[in-house]
This record gives structure tokens, sequence and C-alpha cells, in this order.
């Protein structure tokens, strides 16, 4: 006799994604988490001045939109999102910047002789996003639903990731703003799994766009929470788990940890070769982050950029490579790739009238200490002169600092993985249900799973699919709101 019937580490997205499942599917659910306030990656908290909210780790949340669990979840009906015209933006020297619209025709106007080649690109990806996410969505061992789409993306993904890259395109714009989607995945480019991010991101930008929030990524977190108590489960914050025998004793564990952490929770319950591929499993480099409240909008150049709440910074195609080279090489970039979002642009919840947020990190080696502050700031201002007379206030976590703040992202690797083709494939083991471990009832729930990095809640819907299948000969449950 157990205590409950399903025990989870971790209430990130994925972890709170599970537990939503299995207390749907009426199994007793009980979650610890080690920080005080639940959510990981999917946090928003006033860090600078009264008033101003930051989203402390994501922020835009296209995966959120696409993703089949939140959409059975009926998120959107839940809380409120904005749906910016602009999904992102991409500033170059000049005033110049190539925008992404939500819309794909005003993206290919914007473009002149390569947008019908923009067109090309990203068009019959984002008619069949729902057939472009199933694929993307799992492991990728499985036989895709849909053959033709998933053909059609990895003939894309060969000509933008290898060093052909783009060759279709013929000015700089529109082969900045191709880096600047692959560079999410953080590594050397052109590559594989860096084309396979960007086309993802890419496609969600002309089909369902790049959502924020209202009041920030916490309410999406906030909304699973409220399911999993309605139905039964309990969460528990504070509770650092390094044994799951001081727990509640359950027939299931799903883990929202990392393999690394695996290993020191159940390591003398896992087969020695399992073992190994956990020690094995690599970790990608860092981000380190800025949050800012500024007394005004971020001063763009470009006055289009103005209307637009995120943007990659950074320059051309042939700087991004240069600078995501230099990182991977264990250096801090002299002009680094910036992810930034200023929610407030269409989100005037976070900030006091008039005022606004911007959130932006800089990729950096893993482990790095350096503060952050200046390297935005500089990168801001070479395309917003005047940015630091807006500033107000900052905070800022180096990639050391975000490790630990939250042991997943190891050396500051938000992706809890190293972001490569073969750890896309085998994430981290080559299994059809890779959720499921070798010791009994026990599951992986974290980013380090299959389909990766991003707040879909779709790794916690697959392990814990697997728990009701393997562990309690149940199916799959409800989602939707009662
Ligand atoms: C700075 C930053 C920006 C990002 N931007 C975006 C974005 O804009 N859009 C997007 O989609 N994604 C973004 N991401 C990625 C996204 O946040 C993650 O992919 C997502 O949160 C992963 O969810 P998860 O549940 O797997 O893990 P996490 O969110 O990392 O949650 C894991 C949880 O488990 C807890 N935990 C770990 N070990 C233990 C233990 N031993 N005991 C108890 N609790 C434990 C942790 O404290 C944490 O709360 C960003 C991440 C960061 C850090």
């Amino acid at each position: 006799m157990t205590a409950v019937d399903a025990v989870v580490v971790g209430a990130g997205p994925n972890g709170l994604a599970a537990a939503v499942v299995l207390a749907r599917a009426g199994l007793s659910v009980e979650v610890f988490e080690r920080a005080e306030t639940i959510g990981g990656g999917a946090r928003t908290a006033e860090i600078t001045l009264p008033g101003f909210r930051h989203d402390i780790c994501s922020a835009v949340h296209p995966m959120g939109a696409a993703s089949p669990f939140f959409r059975d979840f009926q998120l959107a009906q839940r809380i409120p999102f904005c749906t910016p015209e602009i999904s992102y933006a991409h500033p170059l020297e000049g005033g110049l910047a190539g925008i992404a619209y939500h819309d794909i025709d005003r993206t290919v106007a914007g473009l002149g002789s390569d947008g019908r080649w923009w067109r090309s690109l990203f068009s019959p990806l984002a008619a069949r996003i729902d057939a472009v996410t199933e694929f993307t969505g799992s492991t990728l061992l499985r036989v895709p639903r849909h053959p033709a789409t998933a053909l059609r993306f990895g003939l894309r993904a060969l000509e933008v990731g290898t060093p052909a890259w783009s060759l279709r395109f013929r000015g700089d714009v529109a082969r900045a703003m191709i880096a600047g989607v692959n560079a999410h995945s953080i590594g050397r480019m052109p590559s594989l799994a860096a084309a396979g991010v960007g086309l993802v991101l890419g496609a969600h930008a002309h089909a369902r766009g790049w959502p924020i929030p209202v009041g920030g990524s916490q309410s999406i977190v906030d909304a699973m929470a409220e399911d999993i108590r309605q139905h039964g489960g309990k969460i528990h914050t504070g509770v650092d788990v390094d044994d799951l025998d001081a727990l509640p004793s359950a027939r299931a564990h799903l883990l929202d940890v990392t393999p690394r952490a695996l290993v020191k929770l159940v390591g003398k319950r896992l087969p020695r070769g399992y073992r190994r591929a956990m020690e094995r499993f690599r970790y990608g480099d860092a981000v380190a982050k800025v949050d800012f409240a500024l007394s005004d909008p971020v001063p763009w150049a470009n006055d289009e950029m103005r209307s637009a709440p995120t943007f990659h910074l950074g320059g051309t195609r042939a700087e991004l490579a240069a600078a995501e080279a230099e990182v991977a090489a264990g250096r801090h970039a002299p002009s680094p790739y910036v992810l930034a979002s200023q929610p407030t642009i269409v989100d005037p919840t976070r900030a006091p009238d008039g005022r606004h947020v911007l959130w932006a990190y800089a990729h950096v080696p893993a482990g790095s200490t350096v503060d952050p502050t200046e390297m935005v700031t500089r990168q801001v201002e070479r395309f917003a002169p005047g940015f630091r007379d807006t500033i107000l206030a900052s905070h800022a976590v180096s990639a050391a600092q975000l490790a630990e703040y939250n042991p997943n992202y190891i050396g500051g690797d938000i992706s809890a993985g190293a972001i490569t083709l073969p750890q896309l494939i085998r994430r981290p083991v080559l299994s059809n249900d890779p959720w499921r471990t070798p010791a009994k009832g026990v599951y992986l729930c974290s980013s380090s799973t299959p389909p990766g990095t991003g707040v879909h809640g779709m790794v916690g819907l697959h392990a814990a699919r697997s728990a009701l299948r393997n562990t309690f000969g149940l199916g799959m449950p409800e989602l939707g709101i009662e």
C-alpha cells in the first residue's frame, strides 16, 4: 500500500503538466518543488522596482500556442494571451530591420526580392503547423503521421542547416532573420539542430504567432496549479528533494530533473549501461539574463520596430555565426547574440502607467560568472541609441547564478541538455518511450527528454501518458475545462 499514487518532483511547466494529467486520471498526486514558488522556467516577479513585473525565465510562447497539451487543456480559454502583429524583429546597422509579421504577406512585402523565397521557405510549414508540431513534438524515432510534411521540413533543415545555408536569399536582412531564429538553439551555426529549431519557431511566427500571456508567464503555471488542486492534487514548495525515500511512498515518480540529477536520486536502481548514458548526456552553452525597468519604450532607430515586442540582436548572419562560434569555443563574444522582449508593448499590466519592462538574455559560455548588464545594454544601444537614458533600474543574473537558481539549468544551459542533432534523437536515450526509465515506476519529465526546451507541457504529457499506461494500466483523461 502506498501513501499516494504518484509523486512529481519539480513544479516546472512539465512537472505541472504531468501532475495535471495524472490528477485528471483520478490518481492521488503530490508535487514537491525546491523553490518557494512554483513555475520553474515560468515565473514572474517584481525584481527591479515596485509595480514592474518581470518574467524570470520564459517570456514569449510560440510553443505554448501550438502545444497539443495546452490546446486540450484549453489554456487560451483560461488565461488571456496577446498575439502581437509582429512576431519578432531583427535590426541591422543604419536603421534597417527585418520584421517577421504574424501575417506572412506583410513579411514578404518587406523583404523585396527575397520575399518570395521567404514565402516558399515558411508558407508550406505554417500552413501545416499542426503536422509540424506533431512531427517535432515527440521523439523523432516515431514514424510521423504526416510524412510529406516531415519530408518538407527535413529538406528545409538541410537547406538552412548546412554550409549552403540560405543560399536562396540575396539580401542581408532575410539572411540575418534566419540566423536570428536559428540561434535560439545556442551553438555553432549553421547546424541541422539550429535549423530545426529555427524552422519550427519561424513557422509558428506565421501560423499562430508568438503570443505573450497577459500578466506574465506565471499565469500559465498558476492555471495548471489551480487545475491540479481542483482535482485533488497537492503541491508542496520549499522541498529540495535529494532522496525519494524521504517523500510519501508512491507507485510512480515523475521527475522534472536532468539526467545528472536522476542518477543522484535513483542511480542505484539503474542498470549500468543506462546510468552511463545519463552520465554522458551533454549540457550546452548558457545564457546570462538582464531585466530592465524603463521610463519609456526602447527607442529603436527603426520606426517599425517600435511596435514589436520581441527582438533578435547581434547584427548580420556572419556576425551571429561568429558570436555563436566564440561562445562554443568557451569565450565571451565581443558582440553576443541577445534575445530581447518588451512585453509592455502589448501588455501594459506589467509596469506602471507609461513605463516599460525589457527582458533580455545574452549567449555566454557555460558556467560564466560575468554580469551581463553591460554587454546587453551595449547591444540594445547599438540599434536603439538613447536606450541607456531610459533605464530606471536593472537586475542581472550570470549563467552561474541561473544554475544556482534552478538545478535543471546546468552551467546556465536553459534547455537542460545541449541541442545537438544526436541529442535531439537520443534525448536522453534512443527509445520510443524515452520518458520511462529502467527503474520501476520512475519517469523523467524534464526538457532533457523530447520534445525538449520550451513552455509547452508536452514532456509532462508524454511522461504522464507513459506512467498511466505502464504503471497504472490507464488511458488518457479529458483535459479541458469542465
Ligand atoms: C532565461 C530563460 C528564458 C527562457 N525563455 C523562454 C521563452 O521565452 N519561451 C519558452 O517557451 N521557453 C523559454 N525558456 C525555456 C523554458 O523556461 C524551459 O524549457 C521550461 O521551463 C522547461 O520546463 P521544465 O518543467 O522541464 O523545467 P523547469 O521549468 O526548469 O522546472 C524544473 C523545476 O524542478 C525543480 N527542481 C529541480 N530539481 C529539484 C529537486 N531535486 N527537488 C525539488 N524540485 C526540483 C526546479 O526548481 C524547477 O522549478 C527560457 C528559459 C530561461 C531560463
